[in-house]
């Protein structure tokens, strides 16, 4: 089910995750940013679209982790785009087969892999997605994955995060990359902190939408996730321990792993 969320802007969310696949409509079709996961739930968004009468025009990854980097035949073939360093990862990661990425990653069995992680890079300087429709512009970072990208629906005031500003997620962050891992993430915020005054909507790659007054306090709540990390204090985060979301327990794991990995860096 197709909800909107801005004119021009809809989403389907995926029951992995609260995973979301956003749709932007353009004149001459739609551009369509992680479209999702599950087999059966991409084909109920292929007839969503095909109702709408939309054909997607373009596709773009956020970011290149399994779960932002699939497709369904039945979307077509246009150009999946993202950042050149996340088509890179994405390239180099696959090399070795998409069985190995598929084990490696704990990919749950009934996602199908067909086409997973075909997308072109973009040139390093590209700010804008190449495509007739609304101005979306890219603002690429380091933070959560290498050529992480989050991207800017100018006109429609949609900021869609990638895997941040999750209201469910805390800020996970890429700890195999070769820069600082904190210093990057709290970067990649400043970024999405510049925007911030032109974002009535937020979509987090996983979690709730949030509307306007959300945007800042999810940019401090992810701030001070990371603060605390970097100063080895507790975070009281909402996101773990007991006050988490049903169902997101595991994410207090995720925390007590980075804490683990940030004591032997
Ligand atoms: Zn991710």
């Amino acid at each position: 089910m197709l909800t909107q969320v801005a004119d021009g802007v809809l989403i389907h969310e995926s029951e992995f995750c609260q995973s979301n696949a956003v749709v932007v409509q353009g004149g001459a079709g739609v551009l369509l940013i992680d479209a999702g996961v599950h087999e059966d739930e991409m084909s109920c968004l292929v007839s969503d679209l095909s109702e709408l009468g939309h054909t997607v025009v373009a596709g773009f990854s956020t970011h290149p982790h399994w779960d932002h980097l699939l497709w369904h035949a039945g979307l077509g073939a246009a150009p999946r785009y993202g950042t050149a360093r996340c088509a890179a990862t994405a390239g180099d990661r696959l090399s070795g087969g998409v069985d190995a990425v598929a084990k490696a990653a704990g990919i749950p069995e009934e996602v199908s892999l067909d086409l997973l992680g075909l997308i072109t890079g973009l040139p390093a300087e590209t700010t804008q997605i190449p495509w007739h429709g609304t101005g979306i512009r890219i603002i690429e970072h380091h933070a959560h994955a290498p050529g992480h990208a989050a991207l800017l629906i100018e006109e429609r005031g949609v900021l869609v995060a990638g895997d941040m500003l999750s209201d469910v997620l805390i800020p996970m962050l890429d700890l195999n990359g070769i820069g600082d891992p904190i210093e990057e993430y709290l970067t990649a915020l400043r970024l999405l902190e510049d925007v911030a005054g032109d974002v009535d909507v937020v979509v987090p790659g996983h979690g709730s939408v949030g509307r306007a007054d959300q945007v800042r306090a999810r940019i401090d709540q992810d701030r001070a996730y990371v603060l605390a990390l970097r100063d080895g204090t507790d975070p009281s985060d909402p996101r773990i321990g007991p006050s988490a979301k049903p169902g997101w327990e595991w994410v207090s794991d995720v925390h007590a792993g980075q804490v683990q990995r940030l004591l032997r860096n």
